[in-house]
């Protein structure tokens, strides 16, 4: 199964600045540049994935590689969807833990910022890789624990799905299925012609991660309105 070393996780730089409030002028644009010139060395962004089928569905969730995934919202956005890409992705350990050894609070939030975009731009890459190379058209993507719906356990059967690739990426999970390091994402990706985000359906006020609006209908709609 396909393994993406070296996976390009270009930072925009004024997006960068915007994100840390940085001043517009070249006093910003220096600072900005001097985080992201400390920054970047520290990032090494690979991915894996694996191309699958879905073997099977219930009223509950569905059956994938031989690993049975519970969630009534993978369920119903895999309802007409066989080929499905589950994946992992990091860009290493070395930025959270030169973030960590920051005495300075706001460089160490800079260095965490830089972390977040360079992953975020690695998940864009794999999604047009996968695009290219299997002809999805545009995907959507699910993880573990991003709604109560599919929690965080459900980690255990989606590293087991993921076999040795998450030993060649250097991604462990610990006793609560949270990954090593932090600074890595996981999940399935599935061929949707409406952009799903799991954020729609996600009540948590204030999330600085939010990508979406709340929609209480659509949450309604999958069947989590309690
Ligand atoms: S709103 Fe925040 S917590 Fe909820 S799914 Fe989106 S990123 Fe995750």
């Amino acid at each position: 199964m396909p393994l993406l070393d070296a996976l390009p996780a270009s930072i925009d730089e004024k997006a960068f600045r915007r994100a840390l409030r940085l001043s517009e002028d070249e006093g910003g644009a220096a600072a900005a540049a001097e985080i992201l010139g400390a920054a970047v060395p520290l990032l090494r962004p690979r991915a894996y994935f694996r191309d699958d089928f879905v073997d099977a569905r219930d009223i509950g969730g569905v059956t994938i590689g031989g690993r049975a995934f519970r969630s009534r919202v993978l369920r119903a956005n895999l309802d007409t969807i066989e080929r499905v890409f589950p994946y992992l992705l990091t860009v290493g350990g070395e930025l959270e833990r030169a973030a960590a050894a920051q005495d300075d609070l706001l460089r160490q939030y800079a260095f965490e910022t830089a972390a977040d975009m360079a992953i975020h731009a690695a998940g864009a890459r794999l999604e047009a890789h996968i695009r290219r190379v299997f002809g999805t058209g545009s995907l959507s993507a699910m993880s573990p624990g991003s709604l109560t719906d599919w929690p965080l356990e459900e980690q255990g059967p989606l590293f087991a799905l993921l076999g040795d690739g998450a030993e060649k990426l250097g991604v462990r999970l610990t006793e609560s299925f949270l990954m090593v390091p932090r600074k890595s994402v996981s999940g399935i990706l599935f061929a949707s012609e409406e952009a799903f985000t799991s954020c729609a359906l996600c009540p948590r006020p204030r999330c600085p991660g939010r990508r979406a609006a709340f929609d209480p209908e659509k949450r309604a709609a999958f069947g989590l309105e309690d």
